[in-house]
């Protein structure tokens, strides 16, 4: 049964700018979708309209999971420079309500998946691109969320640090099983992590091929 349907979903800005124009699209559930297509297609508007932080202008974006069951990863970090990298993925826990002690088990437990237990005290400055990704993982992971939302997360990334992500991101999904929906322009990306790759014409967006991968990128 799928976890996200969006049914003719067009999405025009008050600039005018049509951002997508008739998407149709379904994730199943624990199924892990690629959104492939070129800059300025609308996948990053696709992936806003399904978090719920954009209403599409028509259509129907319908989701089998509350607004805080949604893990969202952003391009950017986006971390607090304030805040530790322990601070850092305890905030969502910490916007509802849940109190630092409490949080201890949780923070460690989505620090150690992403193998960042022992810089939980760093700052982000002190911290490298790739560490910083993972800090953002971690951070969207912690409120065990039935849906990971991704946006072209390993974009800023230098190329060996992007595929040890890339590697270990397919390891996490296939220990977790959360539907994730990973925006790329990456060919390759789309591929490994994926099982099913939905692309995105160039403008205005709606999706003109999809295809299946049967199995993953074999490993070990
Ligand atoms: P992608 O993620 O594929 O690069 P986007 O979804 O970011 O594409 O953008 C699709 C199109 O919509 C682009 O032309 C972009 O400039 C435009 N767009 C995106 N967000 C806004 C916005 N908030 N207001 C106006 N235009 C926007
Ligand atoms: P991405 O590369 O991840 O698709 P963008 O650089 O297109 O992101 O957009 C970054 C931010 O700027 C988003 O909040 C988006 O909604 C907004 N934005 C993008 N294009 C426009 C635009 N033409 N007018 C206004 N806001 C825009």
């Amino acid at each position: 049964r799928p976890a996200i349907t969006l049914t003719g979903v067009s999405k025009r800005f008050d600039t005018g700018t049509l951002a997508l124009d008739g998407l149709n699209l379904r994730v199943a559930e624990g199924e892990f979708l690629s959104l492939l297509g070129p800059s300025g297609c609308g996948k990053s508007t696709a992936l806003r309209l399904i978090a719920g932080l954009a209403e599409p202008s028509s259509g129907t974006v319908t989701r089998e999971a509350g607004a805080s069951e949604i893990g969202f990863v952003f391009q950017e970090p986006t971390l607090m420079p304030w805040a530790t990298a322990f601070g850092n993925v305890w905030m969502p826990l910490r916007l509802k309500g849940v109190g630092r002690r409490q949080a201890r088990d949780p923070v460690m437990e989505a620090l150690e998946r992403v193998g960042l237990q022992d810089f939980a005290g760093a700052y982000p400055r002190e911290l490298s691109g790739g560490m910083k990704m993972r800090v953002s993982i971690a951070r969207a992971l912690v409120g065990r969320p039935k849906i990971l939302l991704m946006d072209e997360p390993f974009a800023a990334l230098d190329e060996i640090t992007r595929f040890r992500l890339n590697d270990e991101l397919l390891e996490l999904w296939r220990k977790a099983g959360w539907t994730g929906v990973f925006v790329t322009h990456s060919v390759f990306e789309s591929v490994f992590l994926s099982q099913r790759v939905a692309i995105l014409s160039a403008r205005p967006g709606h999706v003109v091929e999809e295809l299946e991968i049967d199995e993953p990128y074999p490993r070990d």
